[in-house]
């Protein structure tokens, strides 16, 4: 499994950063936002090190379908599924992509303004 040494999310997953983990599988892992946007803000994250979005490889299909299928169970494991919820991606500078690690945003339990500001 790549990491990097340096990366945030990587040592999260790596356990040498604490967080509060609310779901894990071979292929991803969901932790709570330290600065939550929501009553539910969690991100999911691919156990394996890419930067984001833009840098995913066709190789890593089956990685990004475990990492939506991940961010609905989280979603439902929240108490989201009949109210609805909102994942989002942000990749890059002019989305404020602040952690270079891809992550999926699970928000909710709040109305979510559209288009977001
Ligand atoms: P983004 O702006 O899309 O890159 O989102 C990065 C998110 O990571 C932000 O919502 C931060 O609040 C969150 N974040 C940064 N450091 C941590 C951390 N140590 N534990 C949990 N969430 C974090």
């Amino acid at each position: 499994m790549s990491a990097d040494a340096n990366c945030l999310f990587c040592k999260i997953v790596r356990r040498e950063i604490p967080s509060t983990i609310v779901f894990e599988n071979d292929h991803a892992l969901a932790f709570r936002d330290i600065h939550p946007a929501a009553k539910t803000h969690v991100l999911v994250i691919p156990k394996k090190h890419i930067i984001g979005i833009a840098h995913a490889e066709p190789a890593d299909a089956p990685t990004m379908g475990e990492l939506l299928l991940a961010a609905r169970k989280v979603a439902e494991q929240e108490g989201l599924g009949d109210g609805g919820y909102r994942l989002v991606i942000n990749n890059g500078a002019d989305a404020g992509q602040s952690v270079l690690h891809l992550h999926v945003h699970v928000l909710g339990g709040r109305p979510l303004a559209w288009p977001p500001g």
